[in-house]
């Protein structure tokens, strides 16, 4: 048996807050996926028609991506034995860099061990205490935690409300540190698109650095995947690109595509890139497929958003809040069902778990309180059968808790 810690008083305080979730409804407990990334697949030994993952393109458990890894395990071992500055700069990551920032149309590009680091690292590693960071209000996490501790001043800027992002920017254009004006490509709880190209014209307007994170809008939206840069015809005009190997590409890793004194700044000043150990050859080499099969299978980027705009109508015609006041607000493979309280839809959640749909419960403080929804997303591999028997599920589910009327 192991050693218990759980009777010393050190972090009972931690229990306590546990007892406030279990309280309020929103405790979880991880689900176990016991079988590969799949339209359907077993979790917790239940098999359901999976809506819950980033997987959008299936590449998680692609023949060709496997192989890849495989082949470069056998030729390249397992690990790259250091940080990329040290002595852990192998030639597959330079291939893989070079590779992403030719299908981005950039100068350059370096990968980070995640989406997460990527944009961390950047935005504190490009900004200082004099400086300002203008960013919207949904932004992903990793933005803000890399705007804390890159120690400059945060404004935030309502929901895409371009007039309240100008205001900020007017309110700090006199001052005289660097500005960056920053959004997600895809906003990841509601399913919407940053305005990237009016925010550019801010930008340039103000003077202030462009910044796009485009971790959802990676191999789903722009020509073959390119991102909302490619879809908002902005080449050129966004300074900084993030995108993840996580989501569509079905590996894990984060990039980053500029200039290429952006990048050689970043190799020389972004903590997680000179402290963290880079990726093995077969995440690399995982990722070269992918970037590949983009290019040569753009019939999967089609799948998706057939089966998206399938599974919206569907949504909408059944009755269910999918966000928005008068249109939906979601304009991606991501759909959220507003169900209101927090534990409504974490137990709506657990009722479609039941009878055979995963969907992901989301609450406070990761969407606003009263705004708590399950959340839905489409891959390219869900057959039209799988869908319309999880809107089936979905239904009926809803019906009996009074979710719909
Ligand atoms: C998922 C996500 C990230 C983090 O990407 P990882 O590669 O999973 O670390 C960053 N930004 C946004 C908007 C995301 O949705």
């Amino acid at each position: 048996m192991a050693t218990s810690l759980s009777q010393r008083p050190q972090l009972r305080y931690l229990a306590d807050q546990i007892e406030e979730l279990k309280k309020k409804g929103t405790h979880f407990r991880l689900r176990v996926l016991e079988d590969a990334q799949a339209p359907v697949c077993h979790y917790d030994g239940r098999q359901v028609i999976n809506l819950a993952s980033n997987n959008y393109l299936g590449l998680c458990n692609h023949p060709k991506l496997k192989e890849a890894a495989e082949k470069a395990t056998r030729e390249l071992g397992v690990g790259p034995g250091a940080v990329r500055t040290i002595a852990g700069t192998m030639k597959i990551h330079m291939e893989l860099e070079e590779k992403i920032a030719r299908f981005k149309n950039v100068e350059a590009c370096v990968v980070f061990q995640s989406g997460f680091t990527a944009n961390a690292g950047t935005v504190s590693a490009i900004l200082g205490k004099e400086d300002f960071i203008i960013s919207d209000e949904l932004n992903h996490a990793s933005i803000i935690d890399g705007a804390r501790l890159s120690r400059a001043k945060i404004k935030v800027f309502r929901h895409k409300d371009l007039a309240h992002a100008e205001e900020l920017l007017r309110e700090v254009q006199n001052e005289p540190g660097h500005k960056l004006l920053i959004t997600d490509g895809v906003f990841s709880m509601d399913g919407d698109i940053g305005p990237v190209d009016k925010l550019a014209d801010l930008a340039e307007k103000y003077g202030a650095i462009m910044m796009v994170d485009d971790a959802h809008a990676s191999g789903v939206l722009g020509r073959n995947g390119r991102g909302t840069v490619d879809h908002f015809h902005c080449h050129g005009r966004v300074d900084i690109q993030v995108g993840t190997l996580s989501k569509a590409i079905g590996a894990i890793g984060g990039y980053v595509c500029g200039s290429k004194d952006l990048i050689d700044f970043l190799y020389h000043r972004a903590r997680p890139f000179l402290f963290s150990t880079s990726h093995p050859p077969s995440v690399t080499a995982t990722c070269m497929a992918a970037f590949d099969l983009l290019e040569s299978e753009p019939e999967r980027i089609d799948r998706l958003w057939q089966n998206t705009r399938y599974f919206k109508t569907e949504l909408g015609r059944l009755g269910f809040d999918i966000g928005g006041v008068t249109t939906p607000a979601s304009e991606t493979p991501i759909t959220p069902i507003i169900v209101g309280e927090g534990r409504r839809a974490m137990d709506f959640s657990r009722a479609l778990f039941e009878a055979g749909v995963m969907a992901t419960g989301i609450a406070f403080p990761t969407v606003p309180e009263g705004k708590a929804r399950i959340r839905t997303i489409m891959t390219s591999e869900h057959t039209r059968e799988q869908l319309d028997q999880a809107l089936e599920i979905l239904e009926k589910t809803a019906k009996g808790m009074r979710i719909l009327g």
